[in-house]
């Protein structure tokens, strides 16, 4: 099984991911955790390459998206297929959908090049299970904030087009799950952790069920 996680910043991710494996692993099943971009110490060269700021060369937007999908080439060799290949559960945190969410929806890049890079570089291998984790981008962000002892409050432009961006990536990652509802889960993140998990452990029986 092939099963992702996205959603926005501070939706949860992290502490549902380690949540998931544990829940798998406790049923004895093996899970490769990996994630994206990275998974692999090239492919998180890559990535190092794609978060570093470097305002004196700012990046092209293909070149961000060819190397995204760079980085995926070489995770889906070296990690992802190999994995799959010998009955591991494979939990990627982030995947293609954060491409769209992300390049397509947070910059504007065309969704129909993504989907051809999709095309070429997966050829065919997608997701059994996407869990989007979602809540509103305000309520998200208050959560970073307090994570990082900041006060909310007055936001100034450079906040509000956060915000914007942010906003952009959630639609985004909304549309994709409207679009392929049998493999995307769309689990309400703003309700107590514990409720989340329990709507996970729903999916997640499904899958060992199957
Ligand atoms: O998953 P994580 O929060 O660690 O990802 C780090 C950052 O990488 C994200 O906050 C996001 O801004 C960025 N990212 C991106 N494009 C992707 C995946 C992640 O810009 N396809």
């Amino acid at each position: 099984r092939f099963i992702t996680l996205e959603g926005g910043e501070g939706v949860g991710k992290s502490t549902n991911l380690d949540w998931v494996c544990d829940w798998l692993t406790e049923r004895g099943i093996e899970v490769v955790r990996t994630r994206e971009p990275g998974g692999t110490p090239r492919a998180e060269a890559i990535r190092a390459l794609l978060l570093d700021p470097a305002p004196q060369e700012p990046l092209d937007d293909d070149a961000e998206l060819l190397l995204v999908f760079a980085a995926r080439a070489q995770h889906l060799a070296r990690v992802i297929r190999p994995a799959l290949a010998r009955g591991a559960w494979v939990i990627c945190d982030r995947f293609t959908d954060a491409t769209f969410a992300y390049q397509g929806g947070g910059r504007g890049l065309d969704m129909q090049r993504i989907a051809t890079l999709e095309t070429l570089v997966q050829r065919g291998l997608t997701p059994d299970l996407t869990l989007l984790l979602d809540m509103p981008v305000d309520a998200a962000q208050a959560r970073v904030d307090h994570r990082l002892g900041q006060a909310g409050g007055q936001r100034d432009r450079f906040e509000r087009e956060r915000l914007a961006f942010f906003q952009a990536v959630r639609e985004a990652y909304l549309a994709r799950a409207a679009a392929e509802p049998a493999r995307v889960a769309v689990i309400d993140a703003s309700r107590p952790l514990t409720a989340v998990q329990a709507e996970l452990g729903e999916y997640l029986e499904r899958q060992v069920a199957q």
